[in-house]
């Protein structure tokens, strides 16, 4: 599937992001299904409620919760990769992530069905605010 959404992986854990660090507009809760590469083990993919901008299509993860969450699912099928490097590549539309949740579907399935972010925005640090990079 074509490239959807810009992404920012949050590292600082007391900027909540309850605003769009781009237009400024209150940000929204809402649940995506990650494709996540783990170095070892591959990709897997995690539902996660995300902050989301709509007017900037823009999904915002905090890493602290995000890691808490990847530590918790990967203990129940991959300990031995739990800490491993990762990377959050896009999302997997949710009614094929859906599916996968009650019967077995292949990953290549999922595959078929994920989307890689379109950009992927750094939050940086400027006196006055929060601004994503570039
Ligand atoms: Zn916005």
């Amino acid at each position: 599937m074509p490239p959807r959404y810009a992404f920012i992986l949050n590292p600082y854990q007391d900027v909540r992001l309850t605003k769009c660090p781009q237009c400024d507009q209150p940000t929204r809760l809402r649940k995506f299904a990650l494709l996540i590469h783990v170095d070892q083990f591959g990709l897997m993919i995690h539902g996660k409620t995300c902050r989301f901008c709509p007017p900037c299509d823009l999904l915002i993860v905090h890493q602290d919760e995000l890691e808490a969450q990847l530590t918790e699912h990967l203990s129940q099928i991959a300990p031995n990769v739990i800490g491993n490097e990762y990377l959050v590549t896009g999302t997997v539309e949710r009614k094929t992530w859906r599916r996968g949740l009650r019967e077995e579907l292949p990953l290549d399935e999922m595959q078929e069905h994920a989307a890689d972010f379109e950009t992927v925005l750094q939050l940086e640090y400027e006196p006055g605010g929060w601004y994503p990079a570039g």
